[in-house]
């Protein structure tokens, strides 16, 4: 071949190339984007699968518990200042029960904790900060669990066995972490309510009904995190829920007692 067809030939290859490799970049540049939103819209869902109603299925957490004669009263967000006036009324009606605890509260009232532990009461893990998982990153997640257990299990010298996270949302990280930290993870069978800007004492038992064995009842002992004065109408709402517990032949027993009897009676 001449050296004038070798030129033309080179050119012609050159040419075509150049043709061919801006059309290959675009295709490679658009078939990233599509991944990179697939990416950014997926993540997020998955991170929040666990507090969806589908994915509870597949992320299981403990919302009833096997038993002939025990219901469990649970009472998040504290403790608080008006600790006493419900630790009174449990006292009278021979309740036990689990507080699921806040740890920047259990800071400003340490004593607070060891008087429920010392009345017989299960504590267990709320939270530190009282905030959404979901919209907490994975780190923010577990070093708030993390410190949750240490200001909690330091003020009460001894070990936490449940979790339950703020408004009953599990993220993936949250979800994941309480298995690592081997905590059983604690929702609920019936949600009285009592956070609800409208609540009164009568919502509060419309909502609770007439428990029965082996179901768990969410209560809150304090309104730091909710309205304002709404411990008032679950502490009134609170005797009759414990004589109707009483009433159906029931005691009122901490989760994990009920667990572990569960475990003795496979
Ligand atoms: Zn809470």
């Amino acid at each position: 071949m001449c050296l004038a067809a070798r030129l033309l030939e080179v050119r012609w290859k050159t040419e075509r190339l150049s043709g061919v490799l801006p059309r290959f970049l675009g295709e490679f540049v658009s078939k990233a984007m599509t991944a990179l939103t697939f990416v950014r819209r997926v993540l997020p869902i998955a991170y929040s699968a666990p507090a969806t109603r589908p994915g509870r299925v597949l992320f299981r957490a403990i919302t009833r518990l096997r038993s002939d004669n025990a219901v469990a009263l649970t009472f998040d967000d504290g403790p608080d200042y008006r600790l006493d006036r419900f630790l009174g009324l449990m006292e009278e009606a021979r309740a036990r029960v689990t507080f699921f605890v806040v740890g920047e509260q259990v800071e400003r009232a340490p004593s607070k904790l060891r008087e429920i532990d010392s009345c017989g009461h299960e504590v267990s893990v709320h939270c530190y900060r009282h905030l959404n998982h979901r919209q907490l990153t994975p780190k923010q997640v577990v070093e708030d669990m993390r410190r949750a257990r240490t200001v909690i299990e330091e003020t009460l010298e001894r070990s936490t066995e449940l979790f339950r996270p703020p408004y009953g949302c599990f993220s993936l990280a949250s979800w994941l972490e309480a298995d690592r930290q081997g905590w059983e993870r604690v929702l609920w069978t019936r949600d009285s309510r009592d956070w609800e800007p409208r609540a009164t004492p009568q919502s509060i038992l419309d909502n609770v009904g007439w428990p029965r064995a082996g179901e768990i009842l969410l209560l809150h002992d304090s309104d730091r995190y909710g309205v304002p004065g709404s411990w008032q109408n679950t502490l009134e709402a609170l005797p009759v829920i414990l004589e109707r517990v009483s009433a159906r032949g029931l005691l009122a027993r901490p989760v994990g007692t009920i667990l572990g009897a569960e475990d003795a009676n496979p």
